[in-house]
C-alpha cells in the first residue's frame, strides 16, 4: 500500500512509496483505512527534529477512515464501522487514569519505540505511534474512535488533533470566563479553534496576534474580535485592557520568544496558557520575583487537557449546532500524491488546515 515516508531527520520532502506494509495486527488491534488526515504543524516540527521521533518514519496523526480488521479480545467494534485516530489513548488503569486526567496517560506512548510500517528496507515507523499518511495503519483499539453518521472523514480528522487540541485548551485547561478579554497568538488551525473556543465561552474581547495578513483575515471570520501583527501587540494590549493585560493569553506557537510575550501581556493574577508544542532545549524563563508577585497562572495545555472523548463529543456538538465552524478550518485540499505541496503550503503560514485525501 501506499505511504509518504521521511527518510531522516531534516528531509523537507516525504517519498510517497506503494511498497509499505502497516504491520502490528492481532490481538486488541485494529485495522484502519485512513480516507483523511490533515496535517497538523507537529508533523513537521517531528519531520524537522523539534519533536523527538525515530526514522524513517510515516508523518501524520490527525486522521479518520474506517474500520478494515479488528483483532481478538476487541469489543464495540466491528469492520465498516467510521473511527477517527485518537493518538493519545487512555488506558483507564493508570494513576493519571484514575484520577481523571486522561489526557495525561502515557499507557499509548509504550509502543513508540515499535514499528508501525516496515518495507523491503527495514522498519518504518508510525509518528505519534500512529502514521496517518498512508493508506492503511494499524493501532490500539482504543486508538479508534467510532464518529457519528453525519460527521465527515475530513471533519473528524480534524477533531483528531487540531480542533480538539484548541477547543480544550479555551473550555478545559483555561475556562474561558464570560465577558472576559482573550489574546490568542499564533492562528493557525490551533489558534483558530482557540478563538473558537472563546468566543463559546462567551469571551468579550478575543484579539488575535499572527504576522500573516491571510491568518489574521481568516481570524477574524472565525470569531476575533480584532487582528493584529506581533508588533501592534502592544498597542493593542494598552488600547483594549488599559495596559493591564488580558484575562487570557494563549501561547499557540511553541517557542519561548511568543510564551514571554504572551507572559507579558497577561494582566496581573491573569491567565497564560500554553498550547504550542515547542523544543526541548529552549527555554521559557520568568524571574522568581514576577513569579510571586504577579501571580499570573502559567497553564500548559496538552491536546486539549481534559477526557479526550469528551472533547471529541463537545466538538462534534458545537460544530452541529453551528456554534464552530470545522469546514472553513479546511483551506486546501490534496491527495496522498501531492503531499509535498501541502507541506509547502504549511511552511509558507498560509494554510489553517490541509486535508490529505487518501
Ligand atoms: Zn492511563
Ligand atoms: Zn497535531
Amino acid at each position: 500500500m501506499r505511504a509518504a515516508i521521511q527518510q531522516e531527520t531534516g528531509r523537507d520532502k516525504l517519498e510517497v512509496l506503494d511498497d509499505v506494509e502497516a504491520v502490528g495486527f492481532g490481538p486488541g488491534r485494529v485495522r484502519i483505512r485512513i480516507r483523511a488526515t490533515g496535517l497538523c504543524h507537529s508533523d513537521l516540527s517531528a519531520m524537522n527534529g523539534v519533536l523527538p521521533q525515530p526514522t524513517p518514519f510515516v508523518p501524520g496523526h490527525e486522521g479518520a477512515g474506517e474500520i478494515l480488521d479488528v483483532g481478538d479480545g476487541v469489543t464495540g467494534l466491528r469492520p465498516g464501522d467510521r473511527v477517527l485516530m485518537c493518538w493519545l489513548p487512555a488506558c483507564g488503569d493508570c494513576p493519571s487514569c484514575k484520577r481523571g486526567q486522561t489526557h495525561l496517560c502515557l499507557a499509548g506512548f509504550m509502543n513508540a519505540g515499535t514499528p508501525n510500517f516496515k518495507r523491503p528496507g527495514g522498519d518504518v515507523f508510525g509518528f505519534a505511534g500512529t502514521g496517518t499518511f498512508a493508506e492503511e495503519v494499524v493501532v490500539a483499539a482504543n486508538c479508534a474512535v467510532p464518529i457519528p453518521d453525519d460527521v465527515p472523514y475530513e471533519i473528524a480528522a480534524l477533531i483528531g488533533c487540531g480542533v480538539t487540541t484548541g477547543l480544550g485548551a479555551a473550555l478545559n485547561t483555561a475556562e474561558v470566563a464570560a465577558a472576559s478579554s482573550v489574546a490568542v497568538l499564533g492562528c493557525g488551525g490551533v489558534g483558530i479553534s482557540v478563538i473558537q473556543g472563546a468566543r463559546a465561552c462567551g469571551a468579550a474581547q478575543i484579539v488575535a496576534v499572527d504576522p500573516v495578513a491571510t491568518r489574521r483575515e481568516a481570524a477574524l471570520r472565525f470569531g476575533a474580535t480584532e487582528a493584529v501583527a506581533p508588533e501592534e501587540l502592544a498597542d493593542a494590549k494598552a488600547r483594549i485592557t488599559g495596559g493591564e493585560g488580558f484575562d487570557y493569553v494563549f501561547e499557540v506557537v511553541g517557542k519561548s520568544a511568543t510564551a514571554r510575550t504572551a507572559y507579558e501581556t497577561t494582566r496581573r493574577g491573569g491567565t497564560l496558557c500554553v498550547v504550542g508544542a515547542g523544543a526541548m532545549d529552549d527555554i521559557f524563563q520568568v524571574n522568581m520575583f514576577e513569579l510571586f508577585f504577579d501571580e499570573k497562572r502559567i497553564l500548559p495545555s496538552l491536546y486539549g487537557g481534559g477526557d479526550v472523548l469528551r472533547s471529541y463529543e463537545r466538538a462534534i456538538a458545537l460544530w452541529r449546532a453551528g456554534r464552530i465552524d470545522l469546514e472553513g478550518l479546511i483551506t486546501h485540499r490534496v491527495r496522498l500524491g501531492g503531499v509535498n505541496d501541502a507541506l509547502d503550503q504549511m511552511r509558507s503560514g498560509t494554510a489553517l488546515r490541509t486535508c490529505i485525501e487518501i
